[in-house]
């Protein structure tokens, strides 16, 4: 076990601290294979909305389970996953996987936006949406999903996962820290499309054009 992770909060009387542990080094393990390096985490383990409220500092809706910020992840524990959300139980390791992958791409890169671009990868890390799919018709376009408040509006996880996915394929993923290593903190949608099309050869609508023709 590394000691890149800690565990700084969680109740022994509901928690056993080892299945926890097992299940935050096989998260960290999926992302330390994927980015290729270590990053220090700490996971805060809670038990009620009104705690994931305070931490957001906000009423947060029934479907947020996990949250990061700086080098801390706040997520609710497995045992009360369903009772708390609605969420199944078994999401814990996929969303514990993806707040691991945001505090990755923070730690390593920084950029905030697009938001899409950040959740896609943590998505594509964590494998979500391997299951689903995506129809044409719930494409959306990547400037309505690029800031926090495009993404609170319109969470498209299927569609920010599918475009990470075909990019990771098509370009492979040296090509994609590359361009991670570009953005700025606070990555304008232009900005965003002009170094897209620098680095991935093709402008973002066209890559978008021949990514939807595989959805069909
Ligand atoms: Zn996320």
């Amino acid at each position: 076990m590394n000691s890149f992770f800690e565990i700084t909060k969680y109740d022994p009387k509901i928690d056993s601290e080892e299945l926890l542990k097992e299940q935050v080094n096989n998260a960290y393990e999926a992302n330390k294979l994927f980015f290729g390096q270590d990053v220090e985490i700490k996971i805060n383990i809670i038990y009620k909305r009104e705690e994931m409220n305070q931490v957001q500092g906000r009423k947060t809706d029934d479907w947020i389970v996990g949250t990061a910020r700086n080098d801390q992840i706040t997520i609710f524990s497995p045992e009360v996953f369903d009772k708390v959300s609605n969420h199944s139980r078994s999401d814990f390791n996929f969303v514990l996987t993806h707040e691991i992958t945001h505090i990755f791409t923070d730690k390593m890169y920084g950029f905030k936006f697009p938001v899409w671009f950040k959740e896609g990868l943590a998505g594509y890390v964590a494998e979500q949406y391997k299951q689903s799919t995506i129809n044409t018709e719930n494409v959306q376009d990547f400037q309505m999903l690029h800031g926090y408040k495009d993404w609170q509006e319109h969470p498209n996880y299927r569609q920010a996962y599918s475009f990470i996915n075909y990019i990771v394929k098509n370009a492979g993923k040296d090509k994609l820290f590359e361009f991670c290593s570009k953005l700025e903190e606070k990555e304008s949608y232009e900005d965003f499309c002009q170094k897209f099309k620098e680095n991935f050869g093709d402008d973002l609508d066209k890559y978008k054009q021949k990514w939807m023709q595989k959805l069909i």
